[in-house]
């Protein structure tokens, strides 16, 4: 019976892992011919001034509809784009995209935002990555702080010495390198140091409960004094209700991000939102979401 039991487990366990590699099998087939459809665009969410509530940066984020699935979240498809190597020509495209929208806000109340766009290990890898980007500011008109990378701890590790030498490049370019999720990955603190970085952004799982628990409380402090320490700038991800927001401009955290700020959102919401921003000094925060 026992027996039995444990090949019917067997048998549900393998389904799944079927089902999961078909999943990705699909996805991956989807993805061929998806950039060339015109299948993905942009979406842009704010990062806020803690203190003054002014809108400094804009994250760039990637949605893809595509024409066989429908919607597919972005944690579902770029680890797929990441296996098959899609994800280098996918990030070209996000890259020049993002550029090219920066570029139409010239002066707009946008024009002196900075835009982050988020970047894969692989692209990283890519040697023609430097110029890629040095190509895409320059075909824009935009200045290199007018963009910022975000990278993963694990773009870190996966090949440190020539993510060193690239981001290096970048750095001496002009262009702000940002740790994305940080606390979440392999978190060796020497990272912080080794790399030339200038944001770190506080992921949303210690955000999340910063109000109720004393441990994530305790570690966020710690974390923006290790910020501020090192001369790091810091963004905290995920901030959803007043709350979390008031303790973060208390504790120091330069930067707000998260839906009690605004979700991500098409260009024009985007400008109508900053709209509301312009000489908005010390802002309340605004329960800006759709
Ligand atoms: P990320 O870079 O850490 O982006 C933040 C994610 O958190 C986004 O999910 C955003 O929609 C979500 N978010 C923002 N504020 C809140 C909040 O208050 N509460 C909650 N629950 N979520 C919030 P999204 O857009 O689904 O993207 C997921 C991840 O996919 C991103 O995480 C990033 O790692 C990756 N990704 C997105 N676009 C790109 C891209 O163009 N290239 C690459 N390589 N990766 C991308
Ligand atoms: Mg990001
Ligand atoms: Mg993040
Ligand atoms: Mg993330």
């Amino acid at each position: 019976e026992a027996k039995k039991a444990g090949r019917g487990e067997q048998r549900v366990f393998n389904d799944a892992m079927n089902a999961a590699a078909k999943d990705g099998l699909v996805i991956d087939g989807a993805l061929r011919g998806a950039i060339a459809a015109g299948e993905f665009y942009l979406v842009y969410q704010a990062i806020t001034n803690s203190h003054t509530g002014k809108l400094t940066k804009v994250e760039a984020l990637l949605r893809w509809n595509s024409s066989l699935l429908g919607p597919v979240s972005p944690d579902r498809f770029i680890p797929v784009a990441e296996d098959s190597g899609i994800i280098i020509e996918l990030g070209t495209w996000v890259l020049e995209q993002a550029c090219r929208q920066m570029g139409t806000w010239k002066q707009s109340v946008l024009d002196d935002v900075t835009i982050s766009i988020n970047v894969s290990a692989w692209q990283l890898a890519d040697p023609g990555f430097v110029e890629l980007v040095s190509q895409a500011l320059i075909r824009n008109r935009l200045a290199p702080h007018q963009l910022e990378l975000e990278l993963t701890e694990r773009v870190l590790i996966e090949d440190a010495a020539n993510v060193q030498a690239v981001l290096a490049q970048l750095r001496a370019l002009g262009v702000g390198i940002s740790l994305d999720d940080f606390g979440t990955g392999y978190s060796s603190l020497s990272y912080l140091t080794q790399f030339h970085l200038n944001t770190l952004k506080i992921d949303r799982a210690f955000v999340m409960d910063i109000e109720h628990s004393e441990r994530s409380n305790n570690l966020v402090h710690a974390i923006i004094a290790m910020g501020h320490s090192l001369g790091l700038q810091l963004v905290a991800e995920g901030v959803e209700t007043a709350g979390q927001a008031a303790i973060l401009e208390k504790m120091g955290c330069h930067y707000l991000q998260g839906y009690h700020i605004a979700r991500p959102i098409s260009p024009d919401d985007l400008l109508r939102f900053a709209d509301l921003r312009v000489g908005q000094a010390p802002a309340p925060y605004s329960d800006y979401a759709i």
